[in-house]
């Protein structure tokens, strides 16, 4: 937590300020925060961590989607002398990673397998000469003998490591080059590092500071929250139809992402989505390599594009405003997740996280865990996994609770903004609808040659006599109709919610249903059952409407911009068509010119000089310099008084 011994400490800024204290309001930080990126103050925790990092020390921070962690090195890198390295796994992101910081005035360049040698020659030289702020390297890179004599000929201010997380095996993301970044310590003692995540389950924090080297180094575990996304998980029914409604009814006209868990489903989606008028792209790892690339540059650049992906999509998007991201598929754990659904709303603005989850996935993800290699240990770490995530479905409790909970969060209040909160659902005792099911289990389960499913045990409970049911004469079973008070959409929940709590498991390739343990306790009624029953009505956001469903929801609403004000909102349209063309002349995604948050209070606000303009957040220097007296053009011919018809 403080600053390793013999760590060198540098001056820090070029002006002559004193070193240290970076954070105060004048301090050399404090002024590049307003200088270059325009922003008036640190956010939660920034200047702590910036001000360690400056004074040469090391630092871990874990940080969610959102919470600002670039300018946790990106500032300490331009305030101390020399060049910022930033180990980044996201080749594909790096050029508009560059291009955004370049904006700002910022000297960046990166080294990776998509340049030619030409390029990759004028940013070596560029750094050597001590002409770049920040230089963006992928890991391979630094197993390449050469790279690492390049580094030890420049100076070097920083290492920041991005995605922190990948170098840790318990995790989903795990990548072998990470794990030899602790050698950057070893070569280059005195410089600072600062790793950098947006996953942080108490286990992969301890496993990132073990590997890296970094226990001794300042931790900083933000608060994980993001209240201005809406958390819901709806019962799958016609995902299709659901996922449509959605889109149409809270976020026409808006950039998100859909993720499914398999190639063909993400094709199909993209193409039902396509075929409703939704401008819809695939994106998965079996797609040719300039189709990916020309489907992520065009979610990235274009306005209100709906991603529909595998997990292979996400990591290291920053583009600021994605509305949505809605799960039509089980994920395999929290962290996975939360990381995906954090990927919506990093401007702050209110946003949708959407999951649509069934029986079925609990019977596909059980399956894919029995079938999966590695050992009987790597199965029981991905059934963890997945019990916790359909603990997260099953939850009666707010979700927002349960999610901070798992990331060591506890004691959070119900947040208002997330689907248990706004619609409670009720729980109601299933004791006796478990015993009925579980013995239908256990009777079906003495007929040892004959395998079935859920299906068949929801008709034997309805009383219902299919061709399977006479076939095998299960009309003789005792409890054959015993559950005809529950409706077949309430058995498909008791099912499932059995699987999610372990009193019921599934086998085989067919999804054979066979009891656990822990059914037997159900069985002798010595454990009682709570099930969750859904709400009549799936939960529905408040945004658009502004109504106020959300009962105790101030903390979400506070959390969250205000809405634009409606004589702002033409404005806010003029700013934002000049935005794009202004982008596509550049070619460059249009939040790398301004975000929508910033064109919000222009809109709002309405500035009518350039030094008003210098006010508003995320109007730096350069920005201001460059685009300054367009926006004031924009804004007059928004004002003049209309003309006579
Ligand atoms: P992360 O990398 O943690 O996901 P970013 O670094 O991309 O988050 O920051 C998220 C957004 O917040 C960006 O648009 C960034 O410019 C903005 N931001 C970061 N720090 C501040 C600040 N101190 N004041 C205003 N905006 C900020
Ligand atoms: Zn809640």
């Amino acid at each position: 937590m403080t600053l390793p011994p013999g760590s060198e400490r540098h001056p820090v800024d070029p002006s002559g300020a004193p070193a240290g204290a970076a954070g105060a309001p004048g301090s050399a930080a404090a002024r590049v925060l307003r200088r270059v990126f325009g922003y008036e103050s640190f956010r939660s925790g920034q200047r702590e961590i910036i001000e360690h990092v400056v004074d040469g020390g090391d630092a871990l921070v874990l940080m969610p989607t959102g919470g600002g962690k670039s300018l946790c090195y990106q500032i300490p890198a331009l305030v101390r002398p020399g060049t910022g390295v930033v180990v980044s796994p996201l080749i594909a992101l790096m050029q508009d990673q560059v291009d955004a910081l370049r904006a700002l005035g910022v000297r960046a360049g990166f080294l990776n397998s998509t340049q030619d040698l030409d390029e990759r020659r004028a940013v070596e030289s560029a750094f050597l000469a001590g002409e770049l702020d920040l230089l963006y390297l992928a890991p391979e890179r630094l197993r390449v003998e050469a790279t690492l004599r390049l580094l030890d000929r420049g100076s070097i201010s920083l290492f920041a490591i991005d995605e922190a997380h990948c170098v840790a095996q318990w995790g989903h993301d795990f990548r072998p080059d990470y794990l030899m970044l602790s050698m950057l310590h070893e070569r280059w003692p005195s410089v600072p590092r600062v790793a950098l995540t947006a996953t942080a389950t108490p286990e992969t924090h301890k496993e990132i500071a073990a590997r890296l080297g970094l226990a001794d180094a300042y931790h900083h575990v933000a608060n994980f929250d993001r209240p201005n996304i809406q958390y819901r998980i709806a019962p799958k029914k016609e995902p299709k139809a659901q996922l449509l409604h959605l889109l149409r009814t809270e976020h026409p006209g808006d950039a998100g992402i859909v993720y499914c868990l398999s190639r063909a489903s993400v094709e199909k989606i993209a193409e039902f989505l396509a075929g409703q008028g939704i401008p819809a792209l695939p994106y998965h790892a079996g797609l040719d390599n300039r189709v990916r690339a020309e489907n992520q540059a065009r979610f990235l650049r274009e306005d209100g594009i709906v991603m529909v992906a595998t997990i292979a999509f996400g990591m290291g998007i920053d583009k600021p405003d994605v509305r949505f991201v809605a799960h039509l598929d089980l994920p395999k754990s929290v962290e996975g997740y939360y990381q995906e659904t954090g990927r919506a709303g990093r401007d702050g603005l209110r946003s949708t996280a959407w999951l649509a989850y069934g029986l079925q996935d609990v019977v596909q993800q059980r399956r894919l865990i029995d079938a999966s290699p590695g050992d009987a240990a790597h199965r029981r770490r991905l059934g963890t996994h997945l019990d916790a995530m359909l603990a997260l479905c099953e939850t009666v409790e707010c979700r927002r609770v349960g999610l901070l909970a798992y990331f060591g969060q506890h004691g959070a209040a119900a947040c208002g903004n997330c689907d248990t909160c706004l619609e409670p659902p009720q729980s109601w005792d299933g004791t006796v609808a478990a015993q009925k099911l579980l013995s239908a289990v256990l009777r079906l389960d003495r007929e040892r040659h004959q395998r079935f499913g859920a299906g068949h045990v929801i008709d034997i409970l309805l009383g219902r006599s299919t061709p399977k049911v006479t076939q095998h004469r299960h009309e003789t079973l005792s409890v054959f109709g015993v559950g005809e008070d529950l409706r077949e959409l309430e058995w498909r929940g008791v099912v499932r919610q059995l699987l999610a709590q372990g009193l019921l498991a599934v086998q085989g390739e067919h999804g054979t249903l066979a009891l656990t343990e822990a059914s037997a306790d159900v069985l002798r009624g010595t454990r009682t059952v709570a099930l969750r029953r859904e709400p009549e009505r799936v939960a529905r956001s408040s945004a658009r409407s502004g109504g106020d469903a959300t009962g105790g929801a101030g903390r979400a609403r506070r959390a969250a911009p205000v809405d634009l004000p409606a004589q702002a909102v033409p404005v806010f349209e003029k700013l934002r068509a000049w935005r794009g063309a202004t982008a596509k002349e550049q070619g460059v995604p249009a939040y790398v010119i301004f975000h929508d948050a910033t064109l919000r209070e222009i809109a709002t606000r309405m500035p009518t000089s350039l030094a008003d303009l210098a006010t508003i957040s995320g109007v730096g220097e350069n920005k201001l310099a460059k685009y300054g007296e367009q926006l004031l053009d924009v804004l007059a011919g928004s004002t003049g008084t209309p003309e006579p018809d």
